[in-house]
């Protein structure tokens, strides 16, 4: 039975829930001061102040100067404008990624191609680890810029940022660092490591919707992708998302203050997920989240589910079952015209598409339960057993 009666939400690394206290700071910016932070009036001037505030409050947090932080409709945005941004200052010259970053990267990456920069992806090993070496490797005369995310997004793979940061520096290239889903897990020194560009997004954090930030260092060259208004310094044109740039601020700080305690309690419960499923399944499962404590975030747990059999496992069907138990996760599988297409990072990281195509993401958030974690797998078994794969055993 559904312990809480409610929906258990593992699906924490496409969204969290807006954190009450976040939402109580937001309010007066919804309702009493609403005004434009350009006005010069009051309501302006009010507005105007809460945005430069959440500017030094985001800044602080991560080690950044106020004017490095561009405020942004989240990071999808934001990694548009750090890829597309910097190479219009560096014609002909490239950008070294790799083959399993979030689209968010990969698509502007293509499009970039396409205008005539040379990209080079680099291929993941089997848990979708990029090593430092092999950036260091991939570097050439003609790379202008290195992107590659904190924390992978769907399978929780952790990269050694500092690391490949410190080799672009010194090989002269920029860094962009897509950081989307390590912000709540991971401290962000900015001040101490040589990045040059890092996105994030509120709504990973408990923050609200549609906002987020690129930071851009002091001096590196930036091409504004929004033209139409002198906003965040020429950068960004475009009305600030009052509300949602003082949550932003509101919800980093928080996930600061309360990291540690954030960090413990997922890992627990994620560790615990891993081992009872392992432990219930066996070979039924693969796990494909790296599980050492450094090798991964916290809050992610990735598994495939092999065919048995010669017969692939439904994992459409799994996922509907799931929901209809009340159990909300992701696949990492994009649905495209009513089909469902293996992700492309299970395709990078080797998974045959028969197993690819069974896939579930567990991303869990620090409201999840001891409880929900037990249910959750005892209706995976159930659900397991219903369509068939465990009816043999
Ligand atoms: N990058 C990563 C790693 C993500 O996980 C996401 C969200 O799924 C994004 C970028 C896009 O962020 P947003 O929803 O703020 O556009």
């Amino acid at each position: 039975m559904n312990p809480t009666r409610k929906l258990v939400y593992l699906d924490h690394a496409a969204t969290t829930s807006l954190d009450p206290r976040v939402l109580e700071a937001m309010m007066p910016y919804l309702r009493e001061h609403y005004g434009n932070p350009s006005s010069v009036h009051q309501l302006g001037r009010k507005a105007r102040y809460a945005v430069e505030q959440a500017r030094e409050r985001a800044a602080a947090c991560l080690g950044a100067e106020p004017s490095e932080i561009i405020f942004t409709s989240g990071a999808t945005e934001s990694n548009n404008l750090a890829l597309k941004g910097i190479l219009a200052h560096f014609p002909g010259k490239g950008l070294v990624t790799s083959s399993v970053e979030h689209k968010a990267v990969l698509q502007p990456a293509k499009t970039l191609s396409g205008q005539g920069y040379p990209v080079t992806y680099l291929r993941p090993d089997r848990y979708g680890r990029i090593s430092p070496e092999q950036v260091a490797e991939s570097i050439t005369e003609e790379t202008a810029l290195v992107s590659i995310m904190m924390v992978h997004n769907e399978l929780g793979t952790r990269y050694d940022v500092e690391r490949i940061a410190a080799i672009c520096r010194e090989r002269g290239v920029l860094f962009h660092c897509d950081a989307v889903q390590g912000v709540g897990y991971y401290p962000i020194r900015l001040d101490e490591w040589p990045v040059d560009a890092l996105s994030l997004s509120a709504h990973k954090f408990y923050g609200p919707k549609g906002v987020g930030v690129l930071f851009v260092r002091g001096g590196t060259p930036l091409r504004p992708l929004i033209e139409g208004g002198a906003q965040e310094r020429n950068r960004r044109g475009g009305t600030e998302h009052v509300a949602g740039i003082v949550g932003l601020a509101h919800a980093l700080e928080l996930a600061v203050i309360e990291r540690e305690e954030r960090v413990k309690h997922v890992r627990a419960l994620r560790d615990r997920l891993a081992t009872v499923l392992q432990a219930e399944l066996g070979d039924y499962l693969v796990i494909n989240t790296p599980l050492q404590e450094e090798e991964a975030a916290p809050h992610i747990l990735h598994v495939v589910f092999p065919p048995q059999d010669e017969l692939p496992v439904d994992g459409e069907m799994l996922l509907l079952n799931l929901d209809m138990e009340g159990i909300c996760v992701s696949s990492g599988s994009a649905c495209t015209s009513g089909a469902v297409e293996p992700s492309h990072v299970l395709q990078a990281i080797g998974i045959a598409p028969d197993t690819a195509k069974a896939a579930v993401r567990f991303s869990l958030g620090w409201k999840n339960t001891v409880e929900e974690i037990d249910y959750t797998v005892e209706k995976v078994e159930q659900i397991l057993r219903r369509i068939k794969l465990l009816s043999s055993r």
